[in-house]
């Protein structure tokens, strides 16, 4: 079920979901156009780790934050390893790393809380943000699902530490598997191919041959994971759009030979 749109405030397109909005929830995932930063992170970068101007990024930041009606101050974001390591962000982590990458939360890929006000936030060029919300227990998260972690399975790691730490229900979350790299841009080696067939043995069709040997399906990879520990299937939302195919949109680090902007994923609890 397709339930996100594109939205424009003030100059600034992202990404959201009317419906979580509806629920009390900030959920955004920016595009690439709108901001100040020049080639070759033209223009919305909000990765301050990739070599931009910080002056730029954090006025992109600003500008991104305000947009959904949120403030900078109230960021939270982990440093993002390609590990599969989940945070619970508390009151006293508002404003980790959105000034500065040395503050993030050290060594984290994912990040859950209950705290209304707080945004968690991470950043992208390809991999694949998660999103989730219960809207029973009041809780949020956001996971950095690349081949590492969508391997490493942050996926089933970021629910669990929902259930274990707030009592959520794997039939009561909703996720949201936003844009980033597609399988007709995800080409991998046979090894890694071979790796992805063992680990996810019980999963269909997410690895195909293309005309350039093998791709490998990211966002259908984590949408199975999910069924198959319980979500239910009208409550997961994909997102279609491919960041490797679209840089009119997006960044993209495979497109763009790793020279390039983030985009910025957002989630939190608006009270
Ligand atoms: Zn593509």
């Amino acid at each position: 079920m397709q339930n996100w749109i594109w939205k424009q405030t003030n100059g600034i397109d992202y990404i959201t979901l009317p419906t979580w909005e509806d629920m009390g929830v900030t959920v955004a995932f920016s595009g690439r156009n709108g901001g100040t930063s020049e080639v070759p992170y033209q223009s919305l970068n909000l990765g301050l780790h990739v070599g931009d101007k910080t002056e730029n990024v954090i006025h992109n930041r600003n500008r991104f934050l305000s947009a959904l009606g949120q403030k900078l101050d109230s960021v939270t974001c982990c440093q993002q390893v390609h590990g599969t390591r989940v945070a619970v962000v508390n009151k006293k982590d508002a404003g980790k790393g959105a000034y500065d990458y040395a503050t993030s939360l050290a060594d984290y890929d994912a990040m859950v809380s209950n705290i209304p006000g707080i945004m968690l936030t991470t950043f992208y060029a390809d991999c694949i943000p998660l999103f989730f919300f219960d809207p029973v227990h009041k809780v949020v998260a956001l996971a950095h699902s690349g081949w590492k972690g969508t391997m490493g399975k942050i996926a089933c790691k970021t629910v669990e530490t929902m259930q274990q730490q707030y009592g959520s229900l794997y039939s009561e979350i909703y996720a949201f598997i936003g844009p980033g790299i597609d399988s007709c841009c995800f080409n991998i080696q046979e090894d890694l191919a071979k790796k992805v067939t063992k680990e996810f043995a019980g999963l269909s069709d997410i690895i195909n041959m293309g005309k350039n040997g093998y791709r490998w399906d990211l966002k259908e990879t984590n949408y199975q994971i999910l069924i198959q520990i319980g979500f239910r299937p009208e409550n997961i939302t994909c997102c279609d759009l491919c960041t490797s195919c679209c840089l009119d949109k997006f960044y993209s680090y495979r497109q763009e030979k790793g020279l390039t902007g983030r985009m910025g994923a957002v989630i939190g609890l608006k009270y």
